[in-house]
């Protein structure tokens, strides 16, 4: 069966960067992907877009292929969004099925910050997304908890339910959410940097520009 990974976020708002990064994890993995909205990120201030806007615009940004998904879990559940919580629910759905963690490589050089973040190896494997510049440091507990799962190629991630930490090598694009939210709020219109369609409604537009920068 297909590894399912995923790749959480706060999607304010979604970007071509986030797309491309899906996407080519889903064709080096041969996985099914599904975007995850978070609804109160535990380490982050609050998102500028609502959360009916910020899926309104993930609906836009996936319309049209097959290849990326969106799961609403994290939106439905009550309290912060937690990825452990998230895992842990599609183990009890998925059984041995092989699930993917995806995270940018700034996010996982982070990843010891998170809610009982040991327990993310024993429910998934760990795909880090390569992102433009010089890779972070990971901290020591992170370097020792990576050691002896790292593998080279994806074939553990098939062949295995969770616990193994892969490199996948993606495009680097110096796209990030809060490059796009500063272009807004100086009056620029990101235009090729979002997929099409994203502000349909001027109030979100007006919101981001209005919105604080940095
Ligand atoms: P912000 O700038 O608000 O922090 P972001 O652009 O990093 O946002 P998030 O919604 O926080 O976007 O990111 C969700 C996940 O996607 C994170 O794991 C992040 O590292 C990853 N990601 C976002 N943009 C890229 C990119 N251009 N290349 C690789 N990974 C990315």
């Amino acid at each position: 069966m297909k590894p399912l990974a995923i790749l959480g976020g706060t999607f304010d708002p979604v970007h071509i960067g986030h797309l491309c990064v899906a996407w080519e994890a889903s064709e080096l993995l041969d996985a099914e992907v599904q975007l995850v909205p978070a609804s109160v990120p535990p380490h982050r201030p609050p998102p500028i877009a609502s959360v009916e806007q910020r899926v309104a615009m993930l609906r836009v940004a996936l319309a049209g292929q097959d290849r990326l998904g969106l799961d609403l879990r994290e939106l439905e559940r009550a309290g912060p969004s937690y990825t452990v919580d998230t895992l842990a629910e599609l183990r009890a759905e998925y059984g041995a099925r092989p699930l993917v963690l995806l995270m940018g490589a700034d996010a996982f050089a982070g990843l010891t910050s998170w809610h009982r973040w040991p327990e993310l190896f024993d429910l998934a494997h760990v795909g880090v997304l390569s992102r433009p510049g010089d890779p972070p440091a990971w901290p020591e507990a992170l370097r020792a908890a990576v050691d002896g799962r790292r593998v080279e190629t994806v074939d553990a991630l098939h062949t295995r339910s969770a616990g193994s930490v892969v490199l996948l090598d993606v495009t680097p694009l110096a796209i990030s959410a809060t490059r796009i939210r500063d272009l807004l709020a100086g009056g620029r219109l990101p235009r090729y940097l979002l997929p099409d369609g994203l502000f349909g409604e001027p109030e979100l537009l007006a919101a981001y520009r209005s919105s604080r920068r940095g």
